[in-house]
């Protein structure tokens, strides 16, 4: 496994509105996506830093792992998203390499992509997301 790039960063929010408001006037990026992941129960915003992209997590219900991350931590970076050649090739071989995953086999996640996660137990306490097309 061998990351291309960093796709995302994902940011844990309270308020998408006020969030997507502070990166549009403050940061001066504008908003190109806003779509709701259902199977996450979260609502995501999503801008362009060069090829980076900046991913708002609001949470949609109290269940949502967004919702209990603000719960312990307050609002901040939630995970770091790599691009991979193809998700699933690449959580077997860390997982082969004894890395605990949270994800055994690649979901749909915002934007079409296929991703999984590893546990941060596994990553120095960084929750890393990869994603393929
Ligand atoms: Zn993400």
């Amino acid at each position: 496994m061998k990351p291309n790039k960093i796709e995302h960063i994902g940011i844990a929010v309270s308020n998408l509105d006020e969030a997507i408001r502070y990166w549009e006037d403050i940061m001066g990026l504008k908003c190109y996506n806003i779509e709701e992941v259902v199977d996450q129960k979260v609502k995501t915003a999503f801008f362009k830093v060069g090829e980076v992209k900046i991913e708002l997590l609001e949470a949609t219900s109290p269940e949502s792992t967004i919702a209990s991350f603000i719960e312990k931590k307050g609002q901040g970076i939630h995970h770091i998203a790599f691009a991979v050649d193809n998700t699933n090739e690449a959580l077997s071989d860390v997982e082969a390499k004894g890395v605990k995953l949270i994800d055994k086999t690649s979901r749909a996640g915002a934007e079409g992509l296929k991703i999984g996660f590893l546990h941060p137990k596994s990553t120095m306490g960084i929750l890393t997301e990869l994603c393929s097309e």
